[in-house]
């Protein structure tokens, strides 16, 4: 029975489906809207009948086929949560929030103990996991269903254990597309976005980390999975360091409440990133060449810290990591993507001191904190380096306690528009934090 709390799924995807002879409660998997046009109610996307018709009439769903097929021969089973129950959750957690943090946590816990709504804006570096922990333990004390997500499995596995520490006691299960473990009933639980889409009013309190991150950022069928994911009334908190322009116009108009955490719990000021012109750089690496100006730039922040070189793409990084090697002959480097099996061994490398340089596509624009680096964005003008990709990348800097004057450089040939939003909001972020007297001077 618990299987289907809260849940929206397939036949086939039950563990047990001996189940499906108790009582339950089906949903059509489909619904037809007009003589053309048929709308998956797993993912909401609307589709033309005649390009999603099978061969026995009926009509599936390609948007959402990564879960399993959703066709019209099929029915999703659900069972309704139960009510909140009030009980007891052992907490441990001894940590301590700056002044900054504390604000912020307060505001959640009286958004969630009204039912209400709660973007979080906090720069990249601040703490924000720590922010959610007395929320948490309110919610879960009161009964409810609290699920985190994020769009990126990376930052699911990274939570998992920072959760399990605080709430030692609560079962917490994690879903992702990847995982072998079979789905159980839990109050609290991390999962990435996509798996929100088997969940139906299920969550009292749903937060989505890093809510401004491929993929969940303009995906219509990710963002009508959290609508169907959280219960009527609950209280669905966005976390981020970047938020999207739909979301900063909710803020504008009051239809959502935004705690800002302009600065890091060390108090410094977030480093800017400088920008420095770089004459021809793609077409330079392409001919195998160095620019002069990136050799420069690494000679001289290498001194002081090891150097993250962010690259367009994977095919220019590894053009340029064997000319960087030429110039650098006495220097460790490696470099980092997406698709390299390697790819976890490699950023333990750069954490260990390893390597001195290192050069990555934008996989390592968020989620990783190395001690002691400066960052050199290559081609900061091509279009992959968005707004909110550059603050991130800029955001690796610094972020330990201890100061090692680390340095942000975006090198580009034509500045864009997203480089100088970048910088602009770094640089508010800075005037806010000192207004509220959360930065000390250097
Ligand atoms: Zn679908």
């Amino acid at each position: 029975m618990q299987e289907l709390w809260g849940r929206k799924v397939l036949e086939q995807e039950l563990n047990d489906s001996s189940m499906i002879a108790k009582k339950y409660q089906t949903f059509p998997t489909m619904q037809e809207l007009n003589e053309n046009e048929i709308q998956c109610l797993r993912c909401g996307q609307i589709h033309l009948k005649a390009i999603v018709q099978l061969v026995n009439h009926s009509y599936y769903c390609p948007e959402c086929i990564q879960l399993g097929r959703v066709d019209t021969g099929q029915q999703f089973y659900h069972l309704a949560e139960p009510k909140p129950v009030k009980r007891n959750v052992h907490f441990s957690w001894e940590g301590k929030l700056t002044i900054g943090q504390q604000q912020v946590s307060d505001q959640l816990l009286t958004t969630v103990k009204n039912a209400e709504s709660r973007m979080i804006w906090a720069v990249t570096g601040a703490g924000k996991t720590e922010m959610l922990f007395k929320t948490i333990h309110h919610a879960l004390e009161a009964g409810f269903r609290v699920g985190i997500a994020s769009p990126r499995v990376d930052v699911c596995l990274e939570l998992l254990p920072r959760i399990q520490a605080v709430f030692p006691d609560e079962p917490l299960i994690i879903l992702h597309g990847k995982m072998a473990e079979t789905y159980c009933y839990t109050k609290l639980l991390i999962c990435t976005t996509h798996q929100l889409l088997r969940f139906y009013q299920a969550f009292d309190v749903l937060i989505i980390d890093e809510v401004d991150a491929f993929p969940f950022v303009d995906n219509s069928l990710l963002q009508y999975g959290v609508k169907q994911a959280i219960k009527e009334h609950g209280s669905l908190i966005y976390l981020t360091a970047t938020p999207t322009k739909e979301l900063n116009k909710k803020t504008e108009q009051n239809e959502l409440q935004t705690s800002i955490l302009p600065a890091r719990y060390h108090r410094r000021v977030l480093p800017v990133p400088k920008i420095k012109w770089c004459h021809r750089w793609h077409e330079k690496i392409k001919k195998g060449h160095c620019p002069k100006e990136l050799v420069a730039k690494i000679h001289k922040l290498v001194d002081k810290n090891d150097v993250l070189i962010f690259c367009p793409s994977i095919s220019l990084m590894e053009q340029l990591k064997g000319t960087v090697e030429k110039k650098f002959l006495e220097t460790s480097l490696a470099c980092v993507h997406s698709q390299d099996p390697e790819r976890l061994d490699k950023v333990l490398k750069m954490r260990n001191k390893e390597y001195r340089i290192l050069l990555t596509s934008t996989i390592l624009e968020r989620g990783v904190t190395f001690d002691g680096v400066s960052v050199i964005v290559l081609g900061a003008n091509h279009p992959v380096f968005t707004m909110s990709a550059l603050v991130q990348i800029a955001g690796r800097v610094d972020r330990r306690q201890k100061y090692t004057a680390g340095e942000v450089w975006f090198l580009h040939d034509g500045c864009t528009n997203a480089m100088k939003g970048a910088i602009k909001q770094i640089k508010k972020m800075n005037t806010i934090g000192k207004a509220r007297g959360l930065i000390d001077e250097l």
